[in-house]
């Protein structure tokens, strides 16, 4: 099984992070050691100063396939969940002013957290229409909606498996919205997709 995460999908977290707007899907792997699930909480490693959270829709891919045209690509998943990219973002900035690879800094343990539930693609009306958050503390840091992804699911799937054999099992994280942001020992992060609520746990 394999994760893979797409970066800069949103305009404005694409800008906030100071990065262009890409015109073809930037993505990059989490291994399957870095799953972090059934609500465990979340340890900070000691070797980096600041972890970010960003909040994505995760869809799970169903059936092998590679070279899926954009119009079959629908059939290739049938569940969407809510997930957290865990990112050092001071590891992430050092390896990209060098232009490095950010494994470092997004493939380490526990950096790949996923909620406890998917929900089957046909209870949304509308699949470019979702909305999802992140609560910390009981506030509301970041909030996002599927019609604000520039690269919807379909284009996602479509675009990747030219490179790589997609497979079932395999999660696609599809990218944050704006308001990234640092977690610290004590945070309590709970993530709702539309109004169900999809992980709650703790940073230690
Ligand atoms: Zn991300």
């Amino acid at each position: 099984m394999k994760i893979i995460c797409i970066g800069r999908n949103y305009v404005e977290h694409a800008q906030e992070l100071n990065n262009d707007v890409p015109d073809e899907p930037v993505f990059f792997l989490k291994p399957d050691s870095s799953l972090l699930r059934n609500n465990d909480s979340f340890y900070i490693p000691d070797w980096t100063k600041e972890v970010h959270y960003e909040t994505e829709l995760v869809i799970r891919i169903n059936r092998l396939g590679k070279y899926i045209d954009k119009q079959f690509a629908s059939r290739y998943y049938h569940e969407i969940g809510l997930g957290i990219d865990f990112t050092a973002r001071d590891v992430q900035n050092e390896l990209k002013k060098n232009g490095l690879p950010w494994e470092k800094a997004k493939a380490f343990d526990q950096a790949a957290a996923l909620g406890k539930y998917f929900i089957p693609t046909d209870n949304f009306p509308e699949k470019n229409n979702i909305q999802f958050k992140l609560t910390i503390n009981g506030n509301t840091v970041q909030q996002g909606n599927s019609g604000l992804m520039i690269f919807n699911f379909e284009e996602i799937i479509s675009f990747v498996s030219k490179f790589m054999t997609l497979k079932m099992g395999d999660l696609i994280y599809t990218g944050t919205p704006a308001g990234v942001g640092p977690v610290k020992i004590g945070d309590h992060l709970e993530g709702y997709l539309e109004d169900k609520k999809m992980f709650d746990f703790f940073i230690k």
